[in-house]
C-alpha cells in the first residue's frame, strides 16, 4: 500500500502532458515500431521549457510505458529519465502512444564508436580524468573499463528489477550529459518476467546483429503466458530456470568486443565476426586460435588490450560470450569480477 501511494502521490506531482504542448524538433530515430523527436514545449503558463525527446511509437508503445514506469521506480539511474506516455488519440484510429523523456544528450555510443577518437573522446566526457596512464593501449583499456562498468552497473538495476532488454546495443545507450554516464534507451522490445508483462518472446522485434544465439528469451518448453497473478508467483522460478538476463549479457559482450577491435564496429565487421564464431560453434576461444595467427596489426592490438594485467578483460570476455546462457555471467557477477577491481578505476566514483 506504501508503494502504491507513493507511486500515486509522484506521479501526481509529475507533470502531465498533450498533443499541442510539443514543437517538434529534429527527428532522432525512426523504427518500425515508432518515429523519435527532440522537441521542446510550446509557450504556455505553468510549462516549464525543456529540452526533451518525444516517440510516437505503435501498439507496442503501451508496453514501453509500462516498462519505463517501472524503471523509474525501481532503477532509475539505469535507463533515460522517463518523463510521461499516455495514448494520442486526436490524429488516427485506434492513436498513437506517446512518450516523454528528458534528453539526456547528443552522442549514444554507437555515435562514440564510431568516431576515431575513441575511446579518448569518451574520456573526455567522463568526469575525473585518467591521470596516472599515459596514452596507449592501457589509458584505452582504462577507458573501456570504466564504460563497461557504467554498462553492467545499469543493466544490473534492470535485471535485478526483473526486467530483460532484449535490444542492448550501442544504438540504445546513451551519454547523459547531466550525470555523465552512459544510461540505457529503448525498452521497446524488454520483458518484465515478474509480473509476465510482454512475456511471449517477440523474437521478431529482436536485432540479429546483437542476438544470442538462443534467440528466444524462455525457452519453448516455458508453459505458455500465465496471467498477471500466476506469473508474479512463478516468475522467480522461471527467471532461475532459464536465465532470460543472459541474453543481454551476450549483447554486452559483443559491445565489449567491438570497443576492443575497432574493425568490429561497423556493421560489417560485426556480420563478418558473427559467421565466423558460429562456425567456430560459439567458442570464443576456439575464434582467436583460427584468427590469431594471420591477424592484422588492428585486431592484434585489441587481444593485446584484453591481455592486460594478466588477461582478465579477455576472461571476463569469455564469460559473457557463451553459446548456453547458464554458462554466461550475470550482470552482478561481471561487476565483482576482478576485472573492475583495479584501483583508481573510474566507474564507480562516477555513479551515484
Ligand atoms: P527506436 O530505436 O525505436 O527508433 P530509441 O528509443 O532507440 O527508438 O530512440 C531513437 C534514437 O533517439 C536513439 O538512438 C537516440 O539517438 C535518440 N534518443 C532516444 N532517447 C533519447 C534521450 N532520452 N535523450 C537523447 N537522445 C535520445
Ligand atoms: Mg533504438
Amino acid at each position: 500500500w506504501d508503494m502504491f501511494v507513493l507511486a500515486f502521490v509522484e506521479r501526481l506531482f509529475r507533470p502531465t502532458f498533450k498533443k499541442d504542448d510539443f514543437v517538434l524538433g529534429k527527428k532522432l530515430g525512426e523504427g518500425a515500431f515508432g518515429v523519435v523527436y527532440r522537441v521542446s514545449l510550446a509557450e504556455k503558463p505553468g510549462l516549464k521549457e525543456g529540452d526533451l525527446v518525444l516517440k510516437k511509437a505503435t501498439e507496442y508503445g503501451a508496453v514501453e510505458i509500462w516498462m519505463n514506469e517501472r524503471v523509474r521506480r525501481a532503477c532509475a539511474s539505469s535507463c533515460a529519465d522517463f518523463m510521461y506516455g499516455f495514448l494520442e488519440n486526436s490524429s488516427k484510429k485506434g492513436g498513437e502512444y506517446w512518450l516523454v523523456w528528458r534528453f539526456e544528450g547528443e552522442a549514444t555510443l554507437q555515435d562514440l564508436m564510431l568516431s576515431k577518437e575513441f575511446p579518448y573522446n569518451v574520456e573526455k566526457m567522463i568526469l575525473g580524468k585518467i591521470q596516472d596512464e599515459p596514452k596507449g593501449i592501457a589509458r584505452e583499456n582504462r577507458i573501456i573499463q570504466t564504460i563497461m562498468g557504467q554498462l553492467l552497473f545499469a543493466l544490473d538495476g534492470l535485471h535485478s528489477t526483473g526486467i530483460v532488454h532484449r535490444d542492448i546495443k550501442p544504438q540504445n545507450i546513451i551519454f547523459s550529459e547531466g550525470s555523465c554516464t552512459f544510461k540505457i534507451i529503448d525498452l521497446g522490445a524488454a520483458a518484465d518476467l515478474r509480473v509476465g508483462i510482454n512475456y511471449i518472446p517477440k523474437e521478431f522485434l529482436l536485432d540479429p546483429r546483437y542476438a544470442a544465439p538462443e534467440q528466444y528469451i524462455m525457452s519453448t518448453q516455458t508453459p505458455s503466458a500465465p496471467s498477471a497473478p500466476v506469473a508474479t508467483a512463478l516468475s522467480p522460478v522461471l527467471w532461475q530456470l532459464n536465465l532470460p538476463d543472459r541474453f543481454d549479457i551476450y549483447s554486452t559482450g559483443l559491445i565489449y568486443l567491438q570497443m576492443a577491435f575497432p574493425s568490429l564496429r561497423t556493421d560489417s565487421g560485426l556480420i563478418q565476426f558473427n559467421r565466423q564464431l558460429k562456425r567456430c560453434g560459439y567458442d570464443l576461444i576456439e575464434w582467436r586460435k583460427t584468427v590469431e595467427p594471420r591477424a592484422s596489426t588492428e585486431l592484434r592490438k585489441g587481444f593485446e588490450l584484453l591481455d592486460l594485467d594478466g588477461g582478465i578483460g579477455w576472461e571476463l570476455l569469455t564469460s559473457m560470450i557463451r553459446y548456453k546462457a547458464r554458462k554466461r555471467t550475470s550482470a552482478k557477477a561481471a561487476l565483482a569480477h576482478p576485472y573492475f577491481d583495479k584501483e583508481g578505476l573510474l566507474a564507480l566514483s562516477v555513479m551515484q
